[in-house]
Parts: structure tokens; C-alpha cells; sequence
């Protein structure tokens, strides 16, 4: 996964990329980079970590110019190495080109695999730069062609903000796996992955940029071609269940009450006897205020998370059992002590982290601990850049709920059903891609993705 962000026309811009990224850090912690151009020239800033961490005033000053494009990034094509930080930028003769791609290509490997042969050298082992080479290759003098040219080989997901000599340009694949949306901030125009980036910075949401479509920013203002549209949409239902941030919209709808109706639709299909109803903080928060208030079972915060643990921290000279996961949520021994608990959960998906987690919880004093998880099982691994695991790793690929249930230690354990998800979805069900679901999957990757999938299936 990853987040992008993109404005032209404003003299901050480095400085208004940079609060949009840190808006966006949810969809990213392994590395944040800003490109800016000026009239002249590009000038860029990268680096591994958080975008708090790899940015500050005098590198923010540095980066003159109107219009920039930033990314962060979590890996899912190509190692999470410093060569592989986006936006990745060449000089051509066609001008600057500078990208940001959130999703994964399902036939990068093919294209990389025939441009290699033709000799083209590649810099990183990241699906996103065969775009890039796709837009040098094109014959068209025309730079807005040479995009629909470049973006025509593709297959898969692609959501994306360019810089093409000076413009800021944005794209999503015909599916529209990822979101991507328009802002407006005074006169300058923004893209960015989820509204939550427009919010911080004070810009008008305006749009989604749609399936299919392109849209190019220059002085003229907003300019939309559509030559992919039309096609039957793949929306990711995975980033209204766990990954968008719940106070953003995406693909035109609210992530937080979507969340509710998810843990209002589970209160239905799966009620549960306790005592009072929690969340694994913060992903099942809101699915958890949902079936408190569809079962009328008070809402407690019984696991407390730390909110300034970073990745890496300096471990305890002794043996402390379980210590990376209670260093992030601790839970109340005075709220559990002799309780039964409903502990909502958004997904699980090896499973390993819930076992430690409900161990915690009848360390702590809980007599019963029963689960309900705001999704239905993830039997399938994702193509289109959510990092799921293998479908070896799927802990629900392997096993049934019964094992599932034994292997945490619940006393209880069920799952949304696919029905009930999708009948809390803000948008009609057609449009959106359930493939760590159900296994069907709108793109076939070709080349080693589809090897992988052989593998996986
Ligand atoms: P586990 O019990 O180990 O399966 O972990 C479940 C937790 O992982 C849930 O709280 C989810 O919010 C979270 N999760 C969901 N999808 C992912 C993902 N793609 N990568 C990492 N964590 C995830």
C-alpha cells in the first residue's frame, strides 16, 4: 500500500505535500519522498521512515517550486530498499518525469521482462517504473498522449500522480482499485489518495478522479480524458474495512460510518452474551461502537494502546513474555476482572497477533472472550497492493473457524458474512473487488505474479 499526493500552482507546495503525506502516513511507514518543480528544474527529497522523520524545515525550504508530488510507501512490489523510494523522477528528452503509483501492476513483470530484452535498463525492482519507461517509449510529441500511450500496456492497479515537465498529472486504473481524489486549495488544484490530506490542508474536496479516467493540471486548470472508462469497476472493499483512515472518504463515501453499519450488521447475523462490547484499538473501533449499539451491550476501551510506540524501540535487557505486543495495548485489569468480553476485530489474518492479544485479556481477568470479526475470513491473497501474506500464511485459508476459535483461545469466534458485508457497503456491491474473499480476481496477473498465484492458490 501506499499514499500519494500531488498539487500544482501554489508556492508552498513542498511544504503542502509534505502535511498531505503526513495526513496519508497511515498508508505508508516505510519511506516518504516530495519531488517540486520549478520553471526550470526538479529538485527532490527521500528517505526511509516516517515522513516526520525523513523531513524537516531546512529540507522543506529547499525544495523550491509550485508544483510537487510526494509518496509514502509500504512495500508490496520491489524490496523495501532506498533505491525504491517514490516519487521516482528521470531526466528525459521528452522533459522531467517524476511518479507517484499507489496498487501493483499484475503484468509488470511481463512488460519489464520484454523492455529488458530490448535492451532498457532499469533502476529499481519496482512494478511502478515500467510506467515510467512506457511514457519514454511513446512517439507522440504530445505529453498528454504519451500518457494515454504509457497507460494503455498496463494491467492491474494503478492509482497515480505524475509530474510531466512542469504538470501535475493524475490517473486510475479502468477497475479503480485504489482511490484517488481532487481538491482545491485557493487557486491550486490537489490529488491525493484519501480526502483526510485535503481536510488537513484546508482544500475543497471537488471529485474522485475516476475509474479510467485522466486528468491533467496546468494553468489552463483541470483537463479530463477518459480513454479507459467504461469498464466494470474493482473498488477495493479492503480500504473501507481496515485500511483508509475513517475520517476520509473514499471512492465518493464516508470510511467511519461504514465501519458502523459493518459492526451493526454483525450485532445481526452474530449476537453475542457479555457483559460489555471492545475494540482491538484502533481497527475495530468503530465496527465495535456499531454492534454496541445494535445489541444494546455497553461499549468499554478495555485494551489502552500506547500512541508513541514507533517501529523499533530499544528492547527490555530481560525476558519479558510477549513484550512487542503489550508495549502497544494494554489492557485494564479493573474493566476485565470476571468479565465476559465481545472483542471486535476488523480482519485476521495470520491470526498470531489476536492469540496474543486474548491471552492478554484473560491474563488480565476475563472469564469469557468471545470475537467478532467485522469481515468475512481472508482465504485469498491480494494482487492490486494490500500486503496479505501467501495464502500459506492466511491463517482462514488453511483452517476452519472452529480451529480458528481453539488456535486464539476464544470462547467464541464468527465472521461477517460476505452478504452482510456488502449490504453495508456505501456503494452498490458490482462495483467493488472481493478477491481476498472469494478468490475471484478481476485481473489475472500473467508472467511470476501468476506463477505466484499458482503457488498461493
Ligand atoms: P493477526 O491476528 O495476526 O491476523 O492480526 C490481525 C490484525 O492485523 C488486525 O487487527 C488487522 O487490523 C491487521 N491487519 C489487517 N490487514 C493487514 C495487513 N495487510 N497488514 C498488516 N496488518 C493487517
Amino acid at each position: 500500500m501506499c499514499g500519494i499526493f500531488g498539487i500544482y500552482g501554489h508556492k508552498d507546495a513542498a511544504r503542502l505535500t509534505y502535511l498531505g503525506l503526513y495526513a496519508l502516513q497511515h498508508r505508508g511507514e516505510e519511506s516518504a519522498g516530495i519531488v517540486v518543480s520549478s520553471e526550470k528544474k526538479i529538485m527532490s527529497h527521500k528517505g526511509m521512515g516516517l515522513v516526520g522523520d525523513v523531513f524537516d524545515e531546512k529540507s522543506i525550504k529547499s525544495l523550491r517550486g509550485d508544483v510537487a508530488i510526494g509518496h509514502v510507501r509500504y512495500s508490496t512490489t520491489g524490496s523495501s530498499i532506498s533505491k525504491n523510494i517514490q516519487p521516482f523522477s528521470v531526466n528525459h528528452s521528452k522533459g522531467h518525469i517524476a511518479i507517484a503509483h499507489n496498487g501493483n501492476l499484475t503484468n509488470a513483470f511481463k512488460l519489464r521482462h520484454d523492455m529488458e530484452g530490448r535492451g532498457s535498463i532499469f533502476q529499481t525492482t519496482m512494478d511502478s517504473e515500467t510506467i515510467v519507461h512506457l511514457l519514454a517509449k511513446s512517439q507522440s510529441p504530445d505529453h498528454r498522449q504519451n500518457l494515454v500511450d504509457a497507460l494503455s500496456g498496463l494491467e492491474g492497479a494503478y492509482s497515480l500522480v505524475l509530474m510531466l515537465n512542469g504538470y501535475l498529472a493524475g490517473a486510475r486504473d479502468p477497475g479503480g482499485w485504489r482511490p484517488l481524489c481532487i481538491g482545491k486549495l485557493d487557486d491550486a488544484y490537489v490529488l491525493a489518495s484519501e480526502t483526510c490530506a485535503l481536510d488537513l490542508i484546508n482544500a475543497e474536496y471537488i471529485r474522485e478522479v475516476e475509474p479510467g479516467e485522466i486528468v491533467f493540471i496546468s494553468k489552463k486548470g483541470i483537463e479530463s480524458q477518459k480513454p479507459f472508462s467504461g469498464k466494470k469497476h474493482s473498488f477495493c472493499i479492503f480500504e473501507y474495512i481496515y485500511f483508509a483512515r475513517p475520517d476520509s472518504n473514499i471512492f465518493g463515501q464516508n470510511v467511519y460510518l461504514t465501519r458502523k453499519r459493518l459492526g451493526k450488521q454483525l450485532a445481526k447475523e452474530f449476537p453475542a452474551k457479555g457483559d460489555f462490547v471492545m475494540p482491538v484499538p484502533d481497527s475495530g473501533n468503530y465496527a465495535a461502537l456499531g454492534f454496541s449499539e445494535e445489541s444494546g451491550i455497553p461499549y468499554e476501551a478495555a485494551l489502552i494502546r500506547n500512541h508513541y510506540v514507533g517501529r523499533t524501540f530499544i528492547q527490555p535487557s530481560q525476558f519479558i513474555r510477549d513484550f512487542r505486543v503489550r508495549v502497544k495495548l494494554n489492557p485494564i485489569k479493573d474493566v476485565l476482572r470476571n468479565k465476559r468480553t465481545v472483542i471486535i476485530e476488523d480482519s485476521i489474518v495470520r491470526g498470531t497477533t489476536s492469540r496474543v492479544r486474548v491471552k492478554t485479556l484473560r491474563e488480565a481477568g476475563a472469564k469469557e472472550v468471545h470475537m467478532r470479526v467485522s469481515c468475512p475470513p481472508l482465504r485469498f491473497p491480494c494482487f492490486y497492493g494490500i500486503d496479505f501474506p501467501t495464502k500459506k500464511e492466511l491463517i482462514a485459508s488453511n483452517h476452519s473457524i472452529k480451529w480458528i476459535k481453539d488456535f486464539i483461545g476464544l470462547d467464541s469466534l464468527e465472521y461477517l458474512s460476505k452478504e452482510g458485508m456488502l449490504k453495508s457497503m456505501p456503494i452498490p456491491k458490482e462495483e467493488f473487488c472481493t478477491a481476498c474473499f472469494d478468490g475471484n480476481y478481476p485481473a489475472k496477473p500473467c508472467g511470476r505474479m501468476s506463477k505466484c498465484i499458482l503457488e498461493k492458490k
